[in-house]
């Protein structure tokens, strides 16, 4: 059956239905190239190929998408909050001019060594924005390139997408090979394209379930 027979609003319920509650997004090594000297500057922040396209096209899901990294060269007295803001004023306005959006952005600024509740793995950052948000985030998707945003993902119960444009790639596809669970796509394109045919091949079971719905009434009637 066409998707196009189902009334308009029905099938707008059931894509807010489908869908996550929202995306959270790593932003080095899954957004941009990720530095062993971190970023400092807007002039060392460079997007990775494709990554502004699949932001606009994530932007068309209509639910808020929200930045969640870690950014210790803060704690470690490498740039200051200032220069991190002007990094991501400038991140927001190549992706606004893209045809996307970032609606939230939240920073753990700590060093390893601190031992605070919100560097990843730990999912401070991730419940932080739950809070701020009301999202549940057993509904929620993140989509990051290492371990540390694997295990903060699962720690906050959010579905995991891993990409291989970080530096953990190959710790990644080892990983995978074993959990085969582990959904592992090779970028961020690859990860929207993902959630897309998620909702497609929800919305077409939902769609034969009210086919067989609507058969089972008028069987009764
Ligand atoms: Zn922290």
């Amino acid at each position: 059956m066409d998707l196009m027979q189902f009334p308009p609003h029905a099938l707008g319920r059931l894509r807010r239905e489908l869908l996550p509650q929202a995306v959270f997004l790593d932003r080095d090594g899954t957004i941009n190239v990720e530095r062993a000297d971190y970023v400092k500057s807007i002039e060392e922040f460079v997007f990775l190929a494709g990554a502004l396209a699949a932001i606009s096209d994530l932007s068309r899901f209509e639910i808020p998408i929200v930045l969640i990294t870690n950014q210790s060269a803060i704690g470690r007295g490498i740039v200051t909050p200032d220069q991190i803001d002007s990094i991501h004023a400038h991140l927001r306005a190549r992706v606004r001019a893209a045809g996307g959006r970032i609606d939230a952005i939240y920073i753990c600024p700590h060093r390893p060594d601190e031992g605070c509740a919100c560097r990843k793995p730990k999912p401070g950052l991730l419940l932080d924005a739950a809070a701020d948000l009301h999202l549940d985030l057993r509904q929620c998707v993140f989509i990051g390139d290492s371990i540390a945003d694997l295990n903060a993902a699962r720690a906050a119960g959010c579905q995991p997408i891993m990409v291989c444009t970080g530096r953990q790639a190959q710790a990644l596809m080892q990983l995978a090979e074993a959990e085969h669970s582990l959904v592992l796509v090779a970028d961020l394109s690859a990860a929207v394209e993902w959630m897309h045919r998620r909702l497609s091949a929800g919305l077409h079971v939902c769609d034969i379930a009210s086919v067989l719905a609507a058969g089972a009434s008028s069987h009764r009637g």
